[in-house]
């Protein structure tokens, strides 16, 4: 009897851990490679349990499981979803927490005193918890049902202007972009919900856009930049069938409104892997609809223009690293400052004294980018002040020394200058002079300027006392302060 009910037991525990595996390991309908070479285009539904995946409540933030576990309780389905699943995968800190739920945005928004509704393209509920925002997104399902112009609506180009068709947990896994941003992490029973197969992507390390590329390239053109984006910050391969027709549809980009391209240039090269973006958006044909004027002077001038690119990015992946804030102003004094200069060049040519040419052609340069990319009037701003103040640094006439020491943009321009030096351009030594006068007294400053007026410079008349500055290490390169 009791040798019976021991077999039972032993029987039913094997049958369960057989379950589980079999459950984890999905019995897939089909592989990646068998079905529209390669591209997932159906859902099948695999449960990994808690033991089968490297996912550790621990790493979750405490208001994203308030969210999920407040909208289980009232009854509606509820998951994190998307980047911050993929990253907790990969041992990798998320950047945030997303949440997907069967409640529409106005239940969200009724059950969290808290919260905001969002959008019109795209409707979405942030729930806010201090400095940390919670961004909640309903089910959302493909459009080709649906015509109703109030809920779904697409351009010519099939481009998807608004997107408020609600689905299954299936069809919003569908229209993801990539399988490995279509996990769901069931907080009430610790298991991921994998309808694309992106675990083995995940394992793997490749990126597939779900569906037909071509359609969802063409839905909306950025999955092109976040494929970019994704395959530099995860390191990943970009699936053949994924990868194949961006080199042909990049010119999709530039029919995307110009303030959405600036957010994603931003996400692109301002996140910590920005020289791997620009060398794979470059790679993809990716960069000349977003910079076209740079494109051109990369290519015919080549090196010196990439070098000074270079070097910007390395500097912006290195303080981001470090946790130091960036400005999106210094990016773009780096990114444009090729175009700027040769415009400025035919100007000169055609007669235009150098200050003025350069004002003009600063002008010319930043509105032509705005078609393609918009640049804030904040930013916009300072990068011609970065540039106005590369040559009255290179000059460094006597009487100009203190007040540009007290410039506001002082040091994003003084950046700026070591950049270029840097990038191989020839400065007479003047990075080496700013830095030095940063770092005298009172007295060694005196004597830099007196050496200035030795070399025939006007001699400086009425010295102002200055404000000691902080010392280099305690400044922010590119932030003015
Ligand atoms: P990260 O936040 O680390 O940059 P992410 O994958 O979370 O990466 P988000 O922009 O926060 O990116 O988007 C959250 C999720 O929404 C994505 O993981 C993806 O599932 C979905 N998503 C975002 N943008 C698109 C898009 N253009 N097309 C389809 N799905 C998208
Ligand atoms: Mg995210």
């Amino acid at each position: 009897m009791y040798i019976t009910a021991a077999a039972v037991m032993v029987l039913g525990g094997t049958l369960i851990f057989w379950l589980m595996r079999n459950r984890k390991q999905g019995k897939p309908t089909h592989s990646h490679s068998d079905i529209a070479g390669g591209a997932v285009t159906e859902a099948s539904k695999t449960i990994i349990p808690r033991d089968h995946h490297p996912i550790s409540r621990k790493h979750i933030s405490d208001n994203a499981l308030k969210v999920v576990n407040r909208l289980n309780s009232q009854g509606h389905e509820a998951y994190l979803v998307g980047g911050c699943v993929r990253d907790l995968y990969l041992d990798l800190r998320p950047k945030d927490f997303d949440v997907a739920t069967s409640a529409s945005p106005e239940e969200v928004r009724g059950l969290f005193r808290n919260s905001r509704l969002i959008g019109r393209r795209f409707k979405l509920v942030h729930v806010l918890f201090g400095r940390e925002m919670i961004e909640v997104a309903t089910f959302r399902a493909n459009h080709e049902n649906h015509h109703g112009q109030e809920k779904s609506h697409h351009s010519d180009s099939g481009r998807i202007l608004r997107d408020n068709v609600y689905g299954t947990m299936e069809d919003d896994a569908m229209r993801r972009d990539f399988t490995v941003n279509a996990l769901y992490y069931d907080s009430r029973d610790f298991t991921v919900v994998d309808f694309c197969r992106g675990e083995d992507d995940i394992r793997t390390g490749t990126l597939r856009l779900i569906g037909d590329p071509v359609t969802r390239y063409h839905e909306d053109p950025v999955r092109m930049i976040r494929a970019i984006r994704f395959a530099a910050k995860l390191d990943f391969t970009i699936a053949p069938e994924t990868e194949q027709p961006i080199f042909e549809l990049g010119h999709l980009l530039r029919d995307i409104p110009s303030a959405r391209l600036f957010d994603e240039v931003l996400k692109l090269l301002q996140s910590g892997n920005g020289v791997r973006t620009f060398e794979l958006l470059r790679q993809y044909q990716l960069f000349a609809p977003l910079f076209p004027a740079t494109e051109h002077c990369l290519n015919e001038q080549g090196g010196s223009v990439q070098s000074l690119i270079i070097e910007s990015l390395k500097s912006t992946d290195r303080r981001v690293r470090q946790n130091r804030p960036v400005t999106p102003a210094f990016l773009f004094a780096a990114l444009l400052w090729a175009p700027m200069k040769a415009l400025s060049r035919d100007l000169m040519e055609q007669g235009l004294p150098p200050v003025p040419a350069l004002q003009q052609s600063a002008m010319t340069v930043i509105g032509n980018q705005c078609n393609h990319t918009a640049i804030p009037k904040r930013f916009s701003m300072m990068v011609r002040d970065i540039w106005d103040l590369q040559g009255r640094l290179e000059r460094r006439q006597p009487k100009q020394i203190d007040i540009l020491l007290e410039h506001p943009k002082f040091r994003a321009a003084y950046d700026f200058l070591i950049l270029r030096e840097q990038a191989g351009e020839d400065l007479s030594g003047a990075g080496k002079w700013w830095t030095e006068i940063q770092e005298v007294d009172e007295h060694g400053r005196v004597s830099m300027i007196r050496g200035l007026t030795a070399k025939g410079a006007p001699k400086s008349g009425n010295k102002r006392r200055r404000r000691r500055r902080k010392p280099r290490s305690e400044q922010q390169p590119g932030v003015s302060e």
